[in-house]
């Protein structure tokens, strides 16, 4: 294997630097001339094993043929006509599939856009209406994406927010049930200390709804099933039920913003499923085009039809290249094995994971690692979480099993040396 990054991608890093804006980050300085199922090849000639799937976009796999094939017989078609002027039918078919595969037995609806924060953005416009109230209610480490409301919701000030003031106004931040960065509880089994955080973080949530903000003025609550950026921490099921039975009994709008967390990602279709949580509006995105941009929000019929004819859309949303490529994705999905390659994928991890908790100190939890490069060695894997000292695992679900080992070699020869 070649030196990495290679002599084109430091030289196409020099252009970047001269004509990009700083802002955007890179988890590694090597330029990607194709991809194929787990598998990155960059401008040098190096092959790259990929456990970041684009921010964990193409769950299906880089290049999944069906939706290549998709994508290029819509492209032939229509590119784009805008929903908005004269609409088209596989919006009407991809809604119609989120509103079928979305957990709740209720009448739902969909609408669609082009990226997760443009997703949140409209999940609060339409929560706002339904409602007719203002708050917002959001958590701890959460992200939820980079445009001004999205940004406001997100936790973490570095990067995200730093000399982006001032932000969205009635926003409030309830605590997150961490268990592992719970205090201390001398003599408490695991399960015991996450019953003791989960009161707690239900009584503080209470205690801010009640006596700072008022029931009455509380449009929506927000919170990732499992949180992504900030560290990948599952919200305990007690926790959901809590905000559920909170959420209806005050006609507050829960929303659960599953962008990173559904189409596979976590062995059923929405992380949802597993934690028996039924939000009244479910949010999607990375996954959900096998890599082209769309988004959308799902829910109860009578809250997505609060907004006026007009009151939301755009010129691109649920453009009809990225609505063939989702229903192909779905088609992947429903042809089943898909799942019970993630779910296997996740058993192969937790076992592996666990040999590694046992045999490095550095690591804290089997769903948190020390911050490393792994690159020059072959392996492209993204860092997260509040104090950045967590790893992601996000590699596309179907990546084989010499893939999968060759990265996880990787990585613990990583964790060896810190
Ligand atoms: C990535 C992400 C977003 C923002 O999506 P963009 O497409 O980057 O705007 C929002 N919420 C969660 C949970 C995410 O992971």
């Amino acid at each position: 294997m070649n030196p990495i990054p290679g002599p084109k991608s430091q030289s196409l890093m020099e252009a970047r630097l001269k004509h990009v804006a700083r802002g955007p980050f890179h988890t590694a300085p090597i330029f990607i001339r194709k991809a194929h199922g787990a598998v990155l090849e960059d401008v040098d000639g190096n092959e790259l094993i990929d456990f970041a799937a684009g921010i964990g976009v193409t769950n299906i796999g880089h290049s999944e043929s069906s939706v290549v094939q998709a994508i290029s017989e819509q492209a032939g078609l229509l590119i784009h006509g805008s929903f908005n002027v004269t609409p088209y039918e596989n919006y009407i078919r991809l809604a119609e599939k989120l509103n079928l595969k979305t957990p709740g037995n209720f009448h739902k609806k969909t609408f669609l856009a082009n990226s997760g924060a443009e997703a949140v953005e409209n999940a609060i416009k339409i929560a706002r209406a339904y409602t007719g109230r203002q708050a917002v209610i959001c958590f701890d480490h959460a992200f939820h994406g980079r445009t001004y409301m999205a940004m406001s919701l997100t936790a973490k000030a570095k990067p995200y927010k730093q000399g982006f003031g001032p932000f969205c106004s009635e926003i409030y931040r309830a605590p997150f049930p961490y268990t592992y960065r719970f205090k201390e509880t001398p003599g408490l089994k695991p399960l015991e200390r996450e019953a003791l955080c989960v009161e707690e973080c239900i009584a503080q949530f209470k205690n801010l709804v009640l006596t700072q903000i008022g029931a009455t003025q509380v449009a929506a609550v927000m919170i990732e099933p499992v949180l992504g950026e900030g560290g990948f921490i599952p919200a305990p099921q007690s926790f959901l039920s809590a905000l559920r039975s909170f959420c209806s009994e005050h006609g507050i709008v829960l929303i659960a913003d599953e962008i990173q967390t559904g189409l596979g990602r976590t062995g059923t279709l929405f992380a949802s499923e597993q934690l028996d949580f039924v939000p009244d509006l479910i949010l999607t995105a990375k996954g959900l085009g096998g890599g082209m941009p769309i988004s959308a929000v799902t829910g109860k019929a009578e809250i997505m039809d609060a907004p006026i004819e007009g009151g939301i859309g755009g010129t691109f949303g649920g453009n009809p290249v990225s609505c063939a490529a989702a229903l192909a994705v779905f088609e992947l999905f429903e042809s089943g094995e898909l799942l019970s390659r993630a779910r296997s994928l996740g058993e192969v991890l937790r076992i592996r994971l666990g040999d590694w908790f046992q045999k490095f100190p550095v690591i804290g939890e089997t769903r948190g690692l020390g911050p490393m490069h792994c690159y020059e060695n072959g392996l492209i894997v993204m860092n997260a979480g509040t104090y950045g000292n967590v790893l992601r695992l996000l590699m596309p679900l179907v990546i084989e099993k010499g893939q999968l080992e060759k990265g996880l070699g990787i990585l613990e020869k990583g964790l060896g040396t810190l």
